[in-house]
């Protein structure tokens, strides 16, 4: 079984183009006899993929590195036309995908392992990684590149079978993927997707064939993958929702800091789980001059159709979400939040069904409004006014979520202090959306991760190898004789 594994046709999901709100292909739904079929299929393809040299399984991922490259116009359309997003920003997350492939075509310097000589006379000592088996990975539908290629690439380095189960709202770059693994010369059975939703996930977290899986989603959807995928036994790491805050200073350089919001939070429609959702000034004439200056920027952002190459911003995935965005802007005018900037109701011409929501500013959110509290994953921004840079920090560490955040300051000691206080996972100063680079991991703290791995770069090899470590006693160093005591050097 190679690429793609076929569903029965009895259950069908409609995918769209948000743009448009038409629907534009249907989804076989698998379910436990795909992933069972799956498994099997990488069971056999295992222990020979795991025997090939890194440097030889490396090369397969050379060839697809530049398959993805020569396709990237391509493939951006395809992520564009089901997402939504602008296509300049669907290639932006190819790209950094890519960027996990080119780490893993590192695999053989990783995967080097540790030798001690002479641990004891004529003994020497080796640890070294082995590959789990069969891994899963569960992936949202706001990268439907980028998320998959943060997992599989690293897995495959390093000696798994992959299981790719994408979101059901844009299914099809994962099939594309699949095609190119395959064109790269990967065997069959060593990268597969299934498709589906929560009977194929509750089918991978039960299957005793599947040693690990990686999730990234929602936080309630993270929690469940990874109580119901530990209890199983297997190794879970699981990435969930965010609210990320940026603290801006007095004495930040204030354009920069608006121009770095405007991109963070109105950047792929706010669809982001790094997207900046809150900004935090301190001192009322820093919020003041900040809400000044985002007003207009926010009121006058481009939105349209994510082909359209002038777009900054397009719609967001489904009529569903774009109401649930909506609801979360009445909440907050019904909690007494100041709407600065309102982007219900919006209507693109000739995209009169898309599901557009325009650029939202709150100033005067207080935290315990729900628009403060959840997270919203839309275009909308949430100003909290704060007295000190303590009372800012506080907000940040007393929140549910710590995956990123950032702050906007000139000041060395303020960042200083930022940098080793702030309990979050992903830390940026006077750079608003600091996701690490490839060789670097990407992961959040508090209820924005459950497990003990962030994902790509050395944790990455870490979360799917297993240490193995032997001592080595070479026939020089046979002594005679039963020994019944703890081995000690005298
Ligand atoms: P989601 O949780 O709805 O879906 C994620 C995956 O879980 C999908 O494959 C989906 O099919 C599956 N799923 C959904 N409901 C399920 C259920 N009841 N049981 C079992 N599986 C289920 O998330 P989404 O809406 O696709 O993506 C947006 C979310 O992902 C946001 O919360 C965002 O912050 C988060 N996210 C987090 C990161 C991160 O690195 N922390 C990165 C990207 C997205």
């Amino acid at each position: 079984m190679q690429g793609r594994v076929p569903a029965a046709p009895e259950s069908r999901s409609d995918i769209y183009n948000p743009a448009t709100g038409e629907v534009s292909a249907q989804l076989a739904l698998g379910g436990t006899r795909e992933v069972d079929m799956a498994v099997k299929a990488a069971l056999e393809a295992f222990p020979g993929w795991a025997a090939t040299p890194p440097h030889v399984r490396a090369r397969a991922l050379f060839r697809f590195r530049d398959l993805i490259e020569r396709d990237l116009d391509r493939l951006a359309a395809m992520i564009t036309a089901e997402h939504g997003k602008v296509l300049s920003d669907a290639k932006g997350e190819l790209i950094r995908g890519l960027e996990v492939v080119e780490f893993a075509c590192g695999i053989p310097q990783m995967l080097k392992g540790e030798f001690s000589e002479q641990v004891g006379n004529g003994i020497d000592a080796v640890s070294f990684r082995q590959p789990l088996g069969v891994v899963a990975g569960i992936t949202p539908f706001n990268f439907p590149a980028m998320v998959p290629m943060w997992m599989f690439p690293v897995a495959l380095a390093c000696g798994n079978a992959f299981i790719l189960k994408p979101s059901e709202r844009d299914p099809s770059l994962a099939n594309e993927l699949a095609a190119l693994l395959a064109k790269a010369g990967l065997p069959k059975g060593v990268f597969q997707v299934v498709h589906g939703g929560k009977p194929v996930v509750d089918a991978i977290l039960d299957h005793p064939g599947i040693e690990a899986v990686s999730f990234v989603g929602s936080t309630p959807i993270a929690e469940y993958v990874h109580q119901r995928g530990t209890a199983a036994g297997k190794r879970v790491q699981a990435l969930g929702g965010a609210k990320n805050h940026m603290i801006v200073m007095p004495d930040a350089d204030l354009d920069k800091a608006v121009d770095a919001l405007m991109g963070a939070a109105y950047g792929s429609a706010g669809e982001r789980c790094m997207a900046i959702s809150v900004a935090v000034p301190v001192g009322q004439a820093t919020a003041d001059a900040l809400v000044e200056r985002l007003a207009p920027k926010v009121r006058t952002l481009k939105i349209g159709p994510g082909t359209d190459v002038e777009a900054e911003m397009g719609p967001l995935v489904t009529r569903e979400h774009a109401d649930k965005v909506q609801g979360y802007i009445d909440a907050g005018v019904a909690e007494g939040a100041e709407l600065v900037v309102d982007g219900r109701g919006l209507n693109i011409q000739g995209y009169e069904k898309g599901f557009f929501v325009g650029g939202t500013l709150f100033d005067k959110v207080t935290p315990e409004m729900r628009i403060y509290r959840e997270e919203i994953f839309g275009p909308v921004l949430s100003v909290v006014r704060t007295e000190s840079f303590d009372e800012a920090l506080g907000l940040i560490d007393a929140h549910e979520f710590g995956n990123g955040t950032a702050l906007f300051t000139r000041d060395g000691d303020t960042a200083q202090a930022f940098l080793s206080r702030v309990r979050a996972g992903m830390v940026g100063i006077n750079v608003p959306i600091p996701v690490p680079m490839a060789f670097h991991s990407f992961g959040g703290w508090k209820r924005s991760l459950f497990g003990d791995h962030h994902m790509h770069g050395p944790e990455g090899v870490r979360f799917y190898t297993r240490l193995k470590t032997a001592t080595l006693r070479w026939p020089k160093g046979i002594r005679a004789g039963a020994e019944f005591v703890m081995p000690t050097l005298k």
